[in-house]
């Protein structure tokens, strides 16, 4: 069965349109329904029902072992689902909700085992977008939701990413246009001390310790880590397009460029078609370079100078290329601070490891 693809305007009153209707109840029925975040689409369902967290991890192919993050749209909500509140909840809470911060707390055991994947703790956020607001309010129960593309994959910036991945195996998708931020909310857990960052994500770690003072990141996320992270999900490669994606190591930029450019000729001398990911400043460099037998295919990713465009680009610009025949990507890199974090730990994962 095809999924339905409601189509909500800007502007449109959403309380109690006739959409955001139709989807609360398939909620409400134990179904999967995609929405929009401030980050990205997320695949939503009774975050307390057993039946309906499974369909999103069939609907996905999400192994079982990768806790889902529980979305509410108000504090209050908190109270229903974890075992206590520390304070420190409520500051992160007060400085950056609804947003793209997800704080790790002890559950009260009353979610799905499913969702927590058996965790005693579960991650929750309050998303920043009217859509999901009015969604999670219409149907009045908290939101298990991953993003909402096949495993493994990109995550979904827009409802045609949705569809492309999850067509006819989900209730339908909300279309609230493209998603703002672009990378996942910052998973932080609050349950050790001090605070870890278990993700990098759309708040950044200098964000959370102007409120909270000193945190901590899973080692995990160190470049070459050798340890297991302690959020599941972060094992998993991720984000991946088809083709192989190489990484060029980190140089001052003229350097990286040259090293990316030269690459790309060699790769391309050898028959391979090469895709590279640039932003809008370094376009022009390849294209000098590009040849009409077996042109380059070069995706600008936002603008280098304000690196919350190339978050919200990223995850587009990665999913494009498997709609042309690459057989390789070469992507720039960039500065680890800020957004950057999370820009890095996205394009490594989609990566792999792999680095020019
Ligand atoms: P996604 O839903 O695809 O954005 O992934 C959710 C991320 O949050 C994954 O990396 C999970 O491992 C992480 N996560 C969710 N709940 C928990 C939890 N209780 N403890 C640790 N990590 C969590
Ligand atoms: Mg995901």
């Amino acid at each position: 069965m095809k999924s339905k693809h409601w189509m909500i305007r800007a502007g449109e009153p959403l309380e109690n349109h006739p959409f955001i209707l139709e989807a609360a109840e398939a909620i409400k029925k134990g179904e999967t329904v995609a929405f929009p975040t401030e980050t990205v689409y997320g695949l939503g369902a009774n975050a307390f029902s057993d039946v309906a967290v499974n369909r999103i991890f069939t609907a996905k192919g999400r192994p079982s072992d990768n806790p889902l993050i529980i979305h509410i749209y108000d504090q209050l909500q908190m109270e229903e689902l974890v075992a206590e509140i520390p304070d420190l909840a409520r500051q992160l809470f007060n400085a950056f909700a609804p947003g793209p911060l997800t704080l790790v707390l002890k559950s009260n055991g009353r979610i799905s085992r499913l969702a927590t994947a058996g965790l005693e703790s579960v991650g929750i956020r309050i998303p920043n977008h009217p859509v999901a607001i009015a969604l999670l309010k219409s149907c009045g129960l908290p939101l298990a939701a991953p993003s909402a593309n096949v495993s493994g994959k990109p995550s979904p910036t827009q409802a045609a990413h949705v569809l492309e991945d999850l067509d006819g195996r989900i209730a339908g998708v909300l279309d609230g246009g493209e998603t703002g931020v672009g990378v996942e909310s910052t998973v932080l857990d609050l349950t050790v001390s001090p605070p870890m960052i278990l993700r990098p994500g759309g708040i950044s770690r200098e964000q959370i310790e102007e409120v909270i003072g000193k945190t901590a990141v899973d080692p995990a996320l160190e470049q070459k880590a050798i340890h297991a992270p302690r959020s599941p999900g972060m094992k998993y490669t991720h984000y991946a397009p088809k083709a192989p994606l190489w990484l060029v190591e980190e140089r001052s930029i003229e350097e990286m460029r040259a090293r990316l450019l030269s690459e790309a000729i060699n790769l391309r001398e050898k028959g391979e078609r090469v895709g590279i990911i640039t932003t809008a400043e370094g376009e022009m460099i390849y294209r000098d370079h590009d040849d009409a037998k077996n042109p380059f295919v070069i995706k600008r990713c936002g603008h280098r100078e304000n690196m919350n465009s190339v978050a919200r680009e990223l995850y587009h610009v990665l999913r494009s290329f498997d709609h042309t025949e690459v057989s390789i990507i070469l992507s720039e890199v960039f500065p680890y601070s800020g957004i950057g974090a999370a820009i890095m730990n996205r394009l490594n994962k989609a990566a792999g490891g792999r680095r020019l």
